[in-house]
């Protein structure tokens, strides 16, 4: 078993001791499920301890540590290539993120573009009834978490890496209302529809359809209500034309395609827009759960 968390935690001389007594982790324990086995986390020690399967984990300064890497046999699903493992390596890099975080804040046409992924998570998100709960998968530093923290009661920020959920807290700021841990968006560590939504930005790009697929289901066991969903489409002038020029456009995705996997894990795309025009590569989709 691979366990993710190895990157050194950012210093942060006013946060360093957050007891296993204190708010943030005592209002997460109740939803937090294993996530090997879905069994219910109970304290032991410094770490918690699945009830189920027996399997312990840490927790850093106050935040679960509950981030797996798993190869798609983990998932029940055949893989569609001999190199699952090996791209589940490359995805799970825990400097993704990072290198994203990066990237954005060091050019103003970079802040441009997340002041316009911000309006876009905001137009889907005002659609919605005010939230209970809301899950930001991979939260990143928090770049674009804050029309999150405005639409719910409780936001929970979750990436692999434990630096980048260091850093959203620290965006984000300790109040009672977030919690954190790290974890996977393929094994997420909640019980089935512990939040209302979920905010999933700029990962399925990283991803193959078997991936994109999973990715999907697992959100959509996670969430009561909606998700909130990035993607590159597949017949953007972008996507296009690097596939004219012989580049490899990337793990796009179907617009006809992203409805057909919503359906078979009981929702459907009811809001669907481009980052910038109707042109743009980048889009963001509201899927919404069938009421049962
Ligand atoms: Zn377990």
């Amino acid at each position: 078993m691979t366990y993710l968390n190895s990157d050194k935690p950012v210093a942060d001389e006013t946060k360093t001791t957050q007891s296993m007594n204190d708010h943030p982790l005592a209002s997460l324990l109740p939803l937090l499920a294993c996530p090997e086995c879905r069994g219910d986390l109970a304290r032991q020690g410094a770490g918690l301890t699945c009830q189920m399967c027996s399997r312990s984990y840490e927790v850093a300064d106050g935040i679960p540590l509950l981030a797996q890497a798993g190869s798609s046999e983990l998932w029940g699903v055949e893989s569609d290539s001999q190199s699952s493992t090996a791209y589940q390596e490359q995805f799970l890099d825990v400097s993704i993120g990072e290198r994203y975080q990066q990237r954005y804040e060091r050019r103003w046409t970079k802040r441009c573009v997340t002041r316009r992924e911000i309006s876009r998570i905001e137009q889907l998100l005002v659609s919605q009834p005010r939230c209970h709960r809301l899950l930001d998968i991979p939260c990143g530093g928090g770049r674009v978490s804050g029309p999150l923290a405005k639409a719910t009661d409780l936001l929970l920020q979750a990436d692999l890496s434990l630096s980048q959920v260091l850093t959203a807290r620290q965006t984000m700021g300790s109040q009672g209302n977030f919690a954190w841990f790290t974890a996977s968006a393929f094994l997420i560590p909640l019980k089935q529809g512990t939040v209302d939504g979920i905010l999933c930005n700029r990962l399925t790009h990283h991803l193959s359809g078997v991936e994109q697929e999973r990715l999907i289901g697992e959100l959509l066991r996670v969430s009561k209500r909606f998700v909130i969903l990035s993607y590159y489409d597949h017949d953007s002038f972008k996507s296009r034309g690097r596939r004219l020029r012989g580049k490899n456009p990337g793990h796009t995705l179907r617009r006809s395609d992203l409805d057909t996997m919503a359906k078979r894990h009981g929702a459907s795309v009811a809001m669907d827009v481009p980052l910038w025009f109707e042109g743009s590569r980048l889009r963001y989709a509201l899927l919404l759960k069938n009421l049962d």
